[in-house]
């Protein structure tokens, strides 16, 4: 049996533990900080089978060779062109990753925009997505254009409602007021707010949320939706005749919110 633990790194990050409780080994998800994921091992008495890595950015993957020099001959799983030190597998879309003693599989879904090589990795109703879908927002598209950070999340959106989804950063609540100035009217977001805020207040993390709930509630997966469209164009004083031109000013209206 699996469960799925939250280590806590750094200002805002989420390290994810998938820990197999038979055979006491766990697969950890974007070790940004060795630390915290070391204290977890060591506290939990596991053993460390895998690290996944969804992208390059040094909160996710700089704890890496620390965990290794610990744990070594741990198999790394990253994107190639994510050049990231440690990495001992490349993988690539559609590849299934296969970790010894753990009874799921986990595949590699491509999701650029956020960075070129960014991926993430499901196994149902399992999806670790870094920093490309967060609790009712999305990632800065640093490195694609905002076609391929659209075509990514549609990617996401388009796994089972029920899909649990676990990003990289709890910025749930803030996501949700940003949410709600986009579309004051939602309701399963003004629900989603209150609950967020209750978690927060308790130190408790919002994530996983599951897709079904980001539907309702991201404005990044709602960019055809007339209410949106209305919202954004007249925040940016422009007729936006695509979806991807909507999504770019969506985006653009975050940075700066
Ligand atoms: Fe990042
Ligand atoms: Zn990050």
């Amino acid at each position: 049996m699996l469960t799925i633990y939250s280590i806590s790194a750094f200002k805002d990050n989420y390290i994810w533990a998938i820990v197999e409780n038979t055979s006491k080994q766990a697969i950890i998800v974007d070790p940004g900080d060795a630390s915290p994921a070391l204290d977890f091992l060591h506290k939990n008495n596991l053993g460390l089978a895998a690290i996944l890595i969804t992208h390059k950015h040094s909160d996710h993957s700089g704890g890496v060779s620390e965990l290794i020099s610990h744990y070594p001959n741990t198999p790394v799983f990253a994107h190639a062109t994510e050049n990231i030190v440690g990495v001992t597998n490349t993988i690539a879309a559609q590849d299934i990753i296969h970790i010894n003693n753990f009874p799921c599989d986990f595949t590699v879904i491509e999701i650029p925009g956020h960075t070129l090589g960014h991926i993430a990795f499901y196994s149902a109703p399992y999806l670790f997505c870094g920093d490309t879908l967060f609790g009712a927002g999305c990632g800065r598209v640093f490195e694609g254009t905002a076609e391929q950070m659209l075509a990514s999340l549609k990617k996401l959106s388009s796994l089972p409602d029920e899909t649990l989804v676990y990003c990289g950063h709890e910025y749930t609540v803030a996501n949700l007021q940003f949410a709600l100035h986009v579309e004051p009217n939602n309701i399963d977001a003004q629900k989603r707010l209150k609950i967020a805020e209750i978690d927060r207040s308790h130190n408790k993390p919002t994530i996983p949320s599951t897709m079904l709930l980001e539907k309702k509630t991201n404005p990044f997966l709602r960019c055809k939706l007339q209410t949106i469209i209305h919202s954004v164009e007249t925040h940016c004083h422009q007729n936006l005749p695509t979806e991807v031109d909507v999504f770019r000013e969506l985006r653009a209206w975050k940075n700066n919110f």
